[in-house]
């Protein structure tokens, strides 16, 4: 791809392209900056304000609609008996432990014959009020949300089938958000998703070479370079991947090695929610209309012994569609060089 450089009156087009490889999950990326700089290069739109009233009128998920969804797993109540968080199974889960394979499908595949979709899907409603990001809601409240996550991680361990939980938030239109009113979704797998095999596998042959945490040192040369820090509170750290997928792409993580989320205490919970808070800010500073997938990569269950995992929060702001390209080869191309990226949402004043 081209980049544009000015020499004298006449341009230029200087050809750059880098191809990085992410140190943990092995996952490829070509950098490739055009003439990248603007940030409204990247946009895609989330959402009109027309889309926007009608969602509002019939939300399943406001107070006061809460006959339209399924009785809740778990609630959590203000000091005045109002709920504040609200998890509930999903309406159309994508695993459970209900559904059974359709005898109409009748399919006999020998190669691979088709299994249960045991599991569990969850939505975590994130306020009463109808609001749709986490910037719009108070670092307290965003706390109580992150030992939700917790909770719900704990809760589903208990379960010797669950292998693995993915606890994610879609924002946004571009980012798939179906319901606009803010939430995460819980599903919890019976199997360790190919995603987290490839990271645990990366952090394990680390490991076996180095005797130590990959993250850990990882985190000890982005703390010490700072070209792509983005922001640091408490026990947390918040920079752009090294080799970002997206624009923007931003992990948080403890900065004292932990491999499981469910050793979050409640400080650290609020530490991490002023974090997210002033990520998502930024973000939003330097993407007006951010649209993004938020992912909370932890240790599988089992596995907590055998691998120095080391969880951390993924944000990945969706401005490009994935097509040919990528479906095709399992490789991203990112316009925006995380450095930049970095210097970008480091001076955005929030
Ligand atoms: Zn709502
Ligand atoms: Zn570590
Ligand atoms: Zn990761």
């Amino acid at each position: 791809m081209l980049s544009c450089a000015s020499r004298g009156s006449e341009l230029t087009y200087v050809p750059v392209s880098e191809l990085r490889t992410d140190p943990i999950s092995g996952r490829k990326v070509l950098i490739v900056e055009g003439r990248a700089g603007r940030p409204s290069d990247f946009l895609v739109p989330s959402s009109t304000p027309a889309r926007q009233a009608a969602a509002e009128d019939n939300c399943p998920f406001c107070v006061g609609a809460e006959r339209q969804t399924p009785s809740p797993s778990l609630e959590v109540f203000d000091k005045v008996g109002n709920w504040q968080v609200r998890v509930i199974p999903n309406k159309y889960p994508a695993v459970a432990a209900h559904l059974t394979i359709p005898e109409s499908s009748g399919v006999q595949s020998p190669f691979s014959p088709p299994e249960q979709a045991y599991g569990a899907h969850e939505v975590i409603i994130e306020s009463a009020r109808h609001v749709q990001d986490v910037t719009e809601i108070s670092v307290e409240q965003l706390a109580t949300v992150l030992q939700v996550y917790r909770d719900r991680l704990k809760h589903w361990s208990t379960d010797p089938q669950i292998r693995y939980v993915q606890i994610f938030k879609n924002v946004g239109f571009a980012a798939g958000a179906t319901l606009e009113h803010i939430h995460s979704q819980v599903v919890a797998f019976p199997f360790i998703p190919a995603a987290l095999e490839n990271e645990m596998r990366g952090a394990s042959e680390y490991y076996q070479r180095h005797q130590r945490c990959l993250v850990c040192d990882l985190l000890a040369q982005e703390l010490d370079q700072r070209t792509r820090l983005v922001f640091e509170e408490g026990q947390f750290a918040a920079f752009c991947a090294y080799a970002g997928r997206q624009p923007y792409e931003t992990w948080i993580l403890p900065t004292k090695h932990q491999s499981d989320y469910r050793e979050l205490s409640n400080d650290d919970a609020f530490s991490l929610a002023k974090v997210l808070n002033q990520v998502l800010r930024k973000l939003h500073v330097v993407l007006p209309e951010l649209s993004y997938n938020l992912l909370l990569r932890t240790v599988p269950f089992g596995e907590e012994e055998s691998a120095p995992y080391h969880w951390h929060l993924e944000i990945v702001p969706r401005t490009t569609h994935l097509a040919g390209f990528e479906w095709g080869t399992g490789l991203f191309i990112n316009p925006l060089s995380p450095e930049r990226a970095a210097k970008m949402l480091l001076e955005a004043a929030v």
